[in-house]
């Protein structure tokens, strides 16, 4: 299926490994010229040489913290009028909630609600004015189902997700959608760096730990990144422009829900 957006211009934020970078890899086998983005500038720009040669659409990459308003500037600066933004960030510290003080909640709200709601921000109305725009925000299952140890993810997705169901409805008349992904668990460094502390946590090895937590999802495993970068490709693409506010959760079936 042709996804009609070759040519399109987008940014990707936190895309030089993981979901970020399996949205980026996605987007760029239909043909959207990126602009990355992530803090490490030698796996930022050895993603942008393994995709420009994999598919030779033009590649940006702004070596930059997402969640500083200078980050921000260099990534709008390097691309002023994206016709996608992929809103990604790393997520916050693991913990119970009531064990983090005022500024690591000031810490997560501003990088897992606040980064992506400056960025919608300062393209959304450019979107508008072309009449065609999308927009696609990493959460988390945690917005469905809330996971203990991530207390800060519970809360602060939570936040942009009510955001977002509010502007989603006020652009979409625009050709402008907005929709968020909810990923489970899917096989990344920070998947694997939260089974590493279970593992130390529990006085097993890693493999125990890995084993043990693919065994507790319903699918039998975990998720390929790059299941995820095909459904934001598709959600970007000229057949999704009646699909708006929504929140898909790619998860293999783990949240227990029936709707
Ligand atoms: P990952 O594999 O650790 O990759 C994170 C990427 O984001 C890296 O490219 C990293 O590069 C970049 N990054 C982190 N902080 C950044 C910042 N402040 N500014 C710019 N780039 C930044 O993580 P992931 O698993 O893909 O997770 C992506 C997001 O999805 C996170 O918010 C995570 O909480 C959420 N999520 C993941 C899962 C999962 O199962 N993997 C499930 C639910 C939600 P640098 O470190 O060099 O900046």
């Amino acid at each position: 299926m042709d996804l009609g957006i070759r040519g399109r211009k987008a940014i990707v934020c936190a895309s030089s490994k993981g979901l970020g970078r399996a949205c980026a890899f996605a987007l760029a086998r239909e043909g959207v010229a990126l602009t990355l983005n992530a803090r490490g500038a030698a796996a930022l720009e050895a993603t942008a040489a393994e995709i420009r040669t994999a598919t030779g659409v033009p590649i940006t990459a702004v070596a930059a913290d997402v969640t500083t308003p200078a980050g921000r500037a260099a990534l709008l600066t390097a691309c002023p009028d994206p016709d996608i933004l992929v809103n990604n960030a790393g997520g916050p510290p693991r913990g119970d909630g009531r064990a983090f003080g005022r500024d690591e909640w000031v810490a997560a709200l501003d990088a897992n609600m606040l980064t992506p709601i400056e960025l919608i921000k300062a393209t959304i109305d450019g979107m508008i004015e072309r009449h065609w725009g999308r927009v696609i925000n990493i959460t988390s299952i945690t917005v469905k189902m809330p996971i203990t140890e991530l207390a800060l993810s519970n809360g602060v997705r939570t936040g942009l997700t009510g955001f977002i169901a509010g502007l989603a409805r006020q652009v979409v008349r625009h050709g402008v959608t907005i929709n968020n992904l909810l990923p489970g668990s899917f096989e990344t460094d920070r998947l694997r760096e939260g089974m590493r502390g279970a593992a130390t946590r529990a006085g097993r090895s890693f493999e125990d730990q890995r084993a043990t937590a693919m065994a507790d999802q319903v699918s039998g495993r975990f998720g390929d990144p790059d299941e995820l970068g095909a459904a934001c490709a598709f959600l970007c693409s000229a057949h999704a422009g009646f699909i708006a506010g929504q929140n898909l959760l790619i998860d293999g079936g783990h949240f227990p829900g029936t709707l």
